[in-house]
């Protein structure tokens, strides 16, 4: 019987430096479902999710040019329950859609799910483990101001202090990758690639 490859969470709370995790494992075998872009992608591509978005914000929630995230944000910002219930409609689609991607993708040596919130969902009890990127405060919000035009200083770190606790996380998670810009990412990814493909 063929092994089937292991389905691994990677998170980290924003500019931790997931994406580049993930990069670094893909340059070695793996593939990964970018979870936050795809429910972004499926959201203007998914007619059940399209109906659904316009039923909870109206049509006003879809310009000619796709899906108005910034109406849509302002609304479920103010809005505990319009949240929640954007988020019921969007997680079964998402999963569904992963569900896919793993029955396609079953040669790979290793998959992964990025996604910026995995226990905060309770999604991470459906994954074969899970790695947590974390790096200090200040260099995440270095990085992530140098990356995103759009972005402030005061932006970044109310987004920080929303998010679960880098201690909170580290409780939960398998693995922990240190992107502090001292101890080497690479070398850390490469030994862990080895124990997750390998074990
Ligand atoms: P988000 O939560 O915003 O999606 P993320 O956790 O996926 O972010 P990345 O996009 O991987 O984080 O990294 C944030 C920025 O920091 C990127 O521009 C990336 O190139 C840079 N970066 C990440 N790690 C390092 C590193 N070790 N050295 C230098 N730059 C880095």
């Amino acid at each position: 019987m063929e092994n089937k490859p292991p389905i691994i969470g990677v998170t980290g709370g924003i500019g931790s430096g997931k994406s580049t995790v993930c990069k670094i494992l893909e340059s070695l075998g793996a593939i990964t479902y970018y979870a936050d872009d795809r429910a972004k992608w499926l959201m203007v591509n998914n007619q059940k999710l399209v109906d659904g978005v316009k039923n909870l914000f109206g049509s006003e929630a879809y310009t000619d040019t796709g899906l108005d995230r910034k109406f849509i944000a302002q609304k479920a910002f103010k809005d505990d329950t319009l949240l929640n219930k954007l988020n019921q409609l969007v997680h079964p689609v998402v999963a569904d859609d992963l569900k896919n991607w793993i029955q396609t993708n079953q040669k790979s040596p290793l998959l992964l799910k990025e996604a910026a919130l995995l226990f905060e969902t309770g999604s991470y009890k459906s994954l074969d483990r899970t790695i947590l990127v974390t790096a200090p405060e200040e260099i995440r919000i270095e990085r992530v101001v140098k990356r995103d035009a759009h972005r402030s200083r005061e932006d970044v770190k109310s987004i920080i202090a929303k998010q679960m606790s880098d201690e909170e996380k580290s409780s939960l998670a398998d693995y922990v990758v240190v992107n502090d810009a001292k101890s080497s990412l690479i070398q850390q990814v490469m030994k862990l690639y080895s124990r997750l493909v390998i074990t």
